[in-house]
């Protein structure tokens, strides 16, 4: 497959492994959170933590959309499209997060509630086009990858006077999750992730560019490398954050250059700005309130807002406790370190929303980690 063969050639991944090796310190340690969990996947999936001398650790990170929603938030969904006259749509991953008291969308759809599953923002209006009858909501969730669709569906309803389509707006930012970890690292008790640098995230940084996360090398002293979802992008960037370290350095850098540039796209940015605004906080699972981290439609924009069109009231609701997905999304642990991991817990019985998304760490463990958990074991 020409221009994706390149980036999974086994003969230079092994070169960079090497590189690695020799370029790690062996009097000391490295510490690194891929935030992404685009990256996460591609870590498990390619096994590429079996390439990295013991020295140098991966740490998972909260950059699964789907897995930092917390249970409110799936609980008030799930009371709209509980209404008669409400048809939710939604993305397919979704359906399955556990809501409080073992509810689901998937659960509340078999009991009757209109819920749709759809593929892109613009599905959504079509319901509404056709059935102008039904209220049709869009479940929007995600990072800055996913805010400029739904902004421009908003665009788009506006544009085409649809009074029956609105958004359930639960878009986040990247960058405060990142300061949320490094300035209050702790997590009811349990000690922070050690952290020397991060991985970058792709899509987002393809957006917002990759000078957004210039604040935390600055006033972290923490390198950034930003990467592409690629495995011999995620073994560069290890590289270069291994390189950064030893130097003392602690800049932002740019491994995808093939499609993230400084200062980003700027028509998606100017397009997410003209519809939403900055809410004064937004829940995170694992996180609780972070200040400035979360979206909501302006003011002009307030007709298609779901929350003030059925006056949702916000609902905060903890999370099972037996499960461990708000410290893994902190990184202070492993999948394998939360009891439920493969027992209760698999991706066909989902307990937690890490479990759920395929980009959630105890999904891409599940599918591709458990395997070498098993050899090394054999090997011990
Ligand atoms: S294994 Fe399941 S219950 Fe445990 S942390 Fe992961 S998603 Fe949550």
């Amino acid at each position: 497959m020409k221009y994706v063969d390149e980036y999974r050639d086994g003969n230079v991944a092994r070169q960079i492994a090497a590189a690695i090796a020799q370029a790690a310190d062996p009097s000391r340690s490295y510490h690194f959170m891929e935030f992404c969990g685009g990256h996460t996947h591609a870590i498990s999936r390619y096994g590429l933590e079996d390439l990295l001398p013991p020295n140098v650790r991966m740490v998972h990170g909260p950059g699964c959309p789907v897995c930092v929603l917390p249970v409110g938030r799936i609980d008030m969904a799930i009371q709209l499209a509980q209404r008669p006259e409400v048809t939710l749509c939604t993305y397919g991953d979704l359906m399955r997060v556990p809501g409080s008291h073992g509810t689901s969308l998937l659960r509340a759809k078999a009991a009757g509630a209109d819920i749709r599953m759809v593929y892109s923002t613009l599905d959504a209006i079509a319901i509404a086009e056709a059935e102008p009858n039904r209220e049709v909501v869009f479940f929007a969730i995600g990072f800055e990858t996913t805010t400029p669709p739904t902004a421009l569906a908003i665009k788009l309803a506006a544009a085409k006077r649809l009074t029956n389509f609105s958004v359930f707006c639960n878009h986040v930012l990247t960058p405060p999750a990142i300061r949320g970890i490094l300035e209050h690292p702790d997590l009811d008790g349990q000690p922070g992730p050690r952290l020397d640098g991060f991985i970058g995230p792709a899509h987002v940084s393809a957006v917002i560019g990759a000078d957004a996360f210039a604040e935390f090398a600055r006033d972290f002293a923490k390198p950034v490398v930003v990467a592409g979802f690629e495995p011999l992008d995620v073994m560069q960037s290890i590289l270069m954050l291994v390189q950064q370290v030893n130097d003392g350095r602690h800049v932002v850098e740019n491994q995808y250059i093939r499609a993230v540039t400084p200062g980003g796209n700027r028509i998606a940015q100017a397009e997410v700005a003209a519809i939403f605004e900055l809410r004064d906080s937004f829940e995170w699972r694992g996180f609780g309130r972070v200040p400035a981290s979360g979206l909501r439609l302006r003011e002009a924009y307030a007709a298609f807002d779901a929350e003030r069109r059925f006056a949702m009231a916000e609902i905060s609701a903890a999370d099972n406790p037996a499960c461990d997905c708000g410290a893994i999304l902190r990184g202070i642990k492993r999948p394998t370190d939360c009891k439920l991991f493969g027992t209760l817990c698999t991706p066909e019985t989902p307990m937690g929303s890490c479990m759920v998304s395929s980009e959630g760490a105890c999904a891409a463990h599940w599918t591709y980690g458990r395997f070498r958990d098993h050899a090394r074991r054999a090997v011990a």
